[in-house]
């Protein structure tokens, strides 16, 4: 595994789907404001922000996930700690889960970036230490 790029290898928790192609994670997005929807592909590096859309989405506006395969939203029922925008949440192959903001330019919104140094470091230990087979 590469140190200086942390990849986030992440699956669907509805269907199982693959969703980590190359360093980008492939999505569906939904926002709720204009009723806008098309795909979007957030960086599989871990902690990193960027996005990559033909939506227009504003800073601060809250982007419904959907899996492109079984169109289940990854939305989950609990708040961001700093914006109380839902959290959405995607499973990783190394085991466990990752959660993040779903709101644009909130500092929960960067995968792994949730602000508990806690929950970031064990999430970076499973990934480093987790055996491949
Ligand atoms: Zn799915
Ligand atoms: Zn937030």
């Amino acid at each position: 595994m590469s140190k200086s790029l942390l990849l986030l290898d992440l699956a669907c928790p509805n269907c199982g789907e693959e969703l980590t192609q190359g360093n980008r994670i492939r999505l569906n997005g939904w926002i709720r404001d204009t009723g806008q929807e098309g795909p979007v592909a957030l960086s599989a590096v871990f902690g990193d922000y960027s996005i990559e859309t033909d939506l227009d989405i504003p800073e601060g506006t809250v982007i419904d996930l959907r899996c492109p395969t079984c169109e289940q939203s990854l939305l989950l029922n609990i708040p961001c700690r700093q914006c109380h925008a839902p959290m959405a949440s995607m499973d990783l192959k190394a085991g466990g889960y990752v959660e993040f903001c779903t709101r644009r330019g909130c500092r929960a919104h960067a995968l792994g970036g949730a602000g508990d140094i806690d929950a970031m470091i064990g999430l970076v230990n499973r990934l480093m230490n987790t055996p491949h087979d």
